[in-house]
Parts: structure tokens; C-alpha cells; sequence
């Protein structure tokens, strides 16, 4: 038996008290961030100033203890003098404020001294535009019902979502819930649990062990094929996803029709018309629908195709941003959501196929999947993203692209990394991407290989 920990995120329908109580606690965690941070700040700019005076290391001030349990003892001892109003709030909301101090700090030093991969600078202030949450790890944490979760002095709050399953978990010993995050996010409270359930090794889910190739498309979300060029699977984006993105469209030709803040006839800015307002504010609710449409969608799909496929192969994530100069805001709406999903996608694969005991592959950034041809292995120059139909001027084989880039992915793990779990193509090389994966469709047809 192992453990193997889960996320459970029910969004909240909460009241106007409930509303008011989970800001203050979000705006105290911020507040005890910002304060905490001020006190380290000064207490390194103080230290650094004594350095420069020539005061030797063992006379300097002491430093304070950067640590999350060194602030919070700190924040304990001063809390009434800083913040006289502290016990509004739970403490937990000025736990997590010094928790997440304490690794925002701990991330800079460790990239100062190198010991940490990329850059982190040293933390800067929280402001009320940032991230609108609060983590609760103690206190009154659980699910009440079928429909109830309990927050430290939150107290009990109605869910949108139904929340059997995990009371189901928690009751029959399953699982626990080790902590809690309240967030506000795209118009909605949320309720994020963490929870560690007990999970046995032995347990094998049946289905397929081949791999399968997945790609995902501009007009369906997804097309999963075998190695074999047969297609498995082909998930559309629902009916109500199209009407939604749609009505989007709808209404940027309308904002397009409107006076916007931008003068085309006389180069300058302008100040927008209330009609333009409005519509703006209508397309921003679109697109959070869109997104989670889009989400909700992705996550049925993922599910089902990780506990369907032991041996799932993907894109690399950073070919999707490469393909076209200008990012996504130069390729239209669609294409920019759909390397959003892509990303999504690539996320919940890769922790979901992990669940189910099963693989992710990565393919090497630059195995050429869309560009190859299925039938014969040669490999296009150039593929328009508006060419729908894979066209060889080799072999005269015709297919659908997103089909024939799938069937192409399940054939380069067959060809290079099969079985090989959590692959990272991010340090592979580039000869050898390219020369196995061609290795593997010259046995199709000889004489034509990727192999530049
Ligand atoms: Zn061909």
C-alpha cells in the first residue's frame, strides 16, 4: 500500500457574510506577507549598511530567521502591534502568509547560491491584484455532506459541485485531507483540497499497453491513433463549447463595430463609448466560460484516456509555441486556446497516466510529427496550419492532419523510448531524436527516411 495525493476543488456558492469573511482572510495573509517581508527587508538592508561601516560579522545585527515557524514566531510576538485587528481572521491566515514568505525567500537565496535551476528574484510585495487565496493546513478542515465543506472560521459552506466522492473517501478510510485552499478565481470562489489516499500497488486497471499517439487539434480537441495508423479515438470539443466560442466571435465583430479607445482615422487614443465597455465586459465572461468549458472537457477526456492506454505519446509542449513567429496573440483566438488546452492537456496526462500506473512520452521537440507522413515516412518542408488534409508529394497518401500527426507520435515511442517512464525529450539530442524516429519508418518504407 502507498499513498498517492489527490486534489479535490469544488467551487463555493458562499453568501455575503461567507464572501466578506474569506477576503478578510485572503487580505490578512497578504498583510502578514507584506509585513513579514518589510521586517526582513530592513533587517538585510540594516545588516548591510553595518557591513559597509566596517563592523566585524559577530557584532552585526542578528539576522532574522527566514524560516516559515522563525516568521511566524516572529509575526506571534508583534502580531498586536502590527495588526490589532488579527483576530478577525483565523490564524492560519497569517501562518500561510509567513509559509509562503518563507518559500518565496528560501527559492531567491537558493538561486543566489546557484543551488536552484532558473531565475528567482527577491520577493516582491503582494498586492490585492495578485493571487487571491489562503491555505489553511489546521483547524476545522472536512467535508460536512453531499453538498457541505467546513473552513476554520468559515464555518460550513454550500458547494456548486457534488461532493460525495470525497466524503465517500474520507469516511471509509480511504483517504485524508491534509489541507485546504480557499481561492477566488475567473469570478468564483473555489475550495481546493489536498488529499492523500491510500492506494494498493497491485491493483492493474486493463487496457491497452501498445502506444497510442495523441494530438490535439483546431477542430476537434483531440485524435488519439495506434502505431498500426488506425484511429482509436477522436474527441470533438462538445456542441456547447462551439456555441460558446461562436458567440465570442459575435461579439469581437461587434467590439469591432463600437468606438473603441483606439482612433484608426486619426492614430490616437480615444475615449471608449459605453457601448464598447459592455462588450468587452461580455467577452471576458465568454472567454472564462470558454475556459472552463474547455477544462471540464479535458479533464473527462483525460481520465478516461489514461486508464483506456497504458503508453500514451504527446508533442513537446515547446514546439507548440515555436511554430509560428509572433506567439499566439499574432494567430488568432483559436489557435491561442488552442495552446492553452495543449498545455492543460499535456499537465493532466502527465499526472493522471501517473495514477494509472501508465507512461507519458514527450516527443523529442524536434520529431517532426505534423510534417511526416504516415504512409511513407517522408517529411514535408512546409505544413500551413490552415491545411487540414496531410497531402504527400511523395507517395500521394491523403489523411487528415491531426490523425496523421497521432499516428506518427504512437510510432515514436515504438521506434525510440517505449516503456521508458517519464521520458524528458527537454535534454535530448537532436541527431538522435531524429535518426531513430526516421529509423523506425524507414522499416516502412526503405529509402525515404527522416534521417536528414
Ligand atoms: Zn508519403
Amino acid at each position: 500500500m502507498g499513498e498517492r495525493l489527490l486534489a479535490y476543488r469544488f467551487a463555493l456558492d458562499l453568501n455575503q457574510s461567507q464572501t466578506e469573511t474569506a477576503l478578510s482572510h485572503v487580505g490578512g495573509r497578504r498583510f502578514a506577507y507584506n509585513q513579514m517581508l518589510a521586517v526582513v527587508t530592513a533587517n538585510l538592508a540594516q545588516r548591510h549598511a553595518e557591513r559597509s561601516y566596517g563592523i566585524p560579522p559577530e557584532l552585526l545585527t542578528p539576522s532574522v530567521d527566514r524560516s516559515a515557524f522563525g516568521l511566524q514566531k516572529l509575526w506571534n510576538a508583534y502580531k498586536q502591534e502590527w495588526a490589532p485587528w488579527w483576530a478577525e481572521n483565523s490564524k492560519e491566515a497569517y501562518a500561510d502568509g509567513c509559509r509562503r514568505l518563507a518559500a518565496a525567500l528560501s527559492n531567491w537565496h537558493k538561486a543566489r547560491r546557484g543551488t536552484r535551476k532558473g531565475q528567482s528574484g527577491f520577493p516582491r510585495f503582494a498586492s490585492r491584484r495578485g493571487r487571491q487565496s489562503v491555505t489553511y493546513t489546521t483547524g476545522a478542515i472536512r467535508v460536512d455532506d453531499r453538498r457541505h465543506v467546513v473552513l476554520p472560521r468559515l464555518g460550513r459552506l454550500r458547494a456548486f459541485e457534488d461532493t460525495t466522492k470525497l466524503l465517500t473517501l474520507v469516511e471509509t478510510g480511504q483517504a485524508r485531507i491534509s489541507r485546504a485552499t480557499l481561492a477566488f478565481h475567473r469570478g468564483r470562489w473555489f475550495v481546493s483540497f489536498t488529499v492523500h489516499k491510500h492506494v494498493d500497488d497491485h491493483a492493474k486497471l486493463h487496457r491497452l499497453s501498445r502506444p497510442v499517439g495523441i494530438d490535439v487539434g483546431v477542430k476537434d480537441l483531440l485524435v488519439v491513433a495506434g502505431p498500426n495508423g488506425r484511429e482509436l479515438e477522436r474527441i470533438s470539443a462538445p456542441r456547447h463549447l462551439a456555441e460558446a466560442q461562436r458567440r465570442l466571435r459575435a461579439l469581437q465583430r461587434k467590439a469591432d463595430r463600437q468606438v473603441g479607445p483606439w482612433d484608426p482615422a486619426s492614430n490616437r487614443h480615444r475615449d471608449p463609448s459605453s457601448g464598447w465597455r459592455r462588450t468587452q465586459a461580455r467577452i471576458s465572461r465568454a472567454h472564462a466560460r470558454i475556459a472552463n468549458l474547455r477544462e471540464d472537457t479535458l479533464h473527462q477526456a483525460t481520465t478516461r484516456i489514461t486508464r483506456a492506454y497504458g503508453n500514451i505519446v504527446i508533442e513537446d509542449l515547446n514546439v507548440r509555441g515555436m511554430t509560428t513567429a509572433g506567439g499566439s496573440r499574432k494567430r488568432g483566438l483559436n489557435r491561442a486556446l488552442v495552446d492553452a488546452s495543449f498545455a492543460k492537456l499535456a499537465r493532466m496526462l502527465a499526472y493522471k497516466a501517473r495514477w494509472a500506473g501508465g507512461t507519458l512520452t514527450r516527443a523529442d521537440r524536434f520529431f517532426p510529427s505534423s510534417k511526416t507522413c504516415s504512409g511513407c515516412g517522408a517529411v514535408k518542408i512546409k505544413l500551413l496550419l490552415s491545411e487540414r488534409t496531410f497531402r504527400c508529394e511523395h507517395c500521394g497518401h491523403g489523411i487528415d492532419r491531426d490523425l496523421n500527426a497521432a499516428i506518427n507520435l504512437a510510432r515514436y515511442s515504438a521506434g525510440t523510448s517505449a516503456g521508458v517512464p517519464g521520458r524528458d525529450a527537454s535534454g535530448a539530442n537532436r541527431k538522435t531524436g531524429l535518426a531513430s524516429a526516421g529509423g523506425d519508418e524507414t522499416g516502412t518504407c526503405p529509402g525515404r527516411s527522416a534521417t536528414p
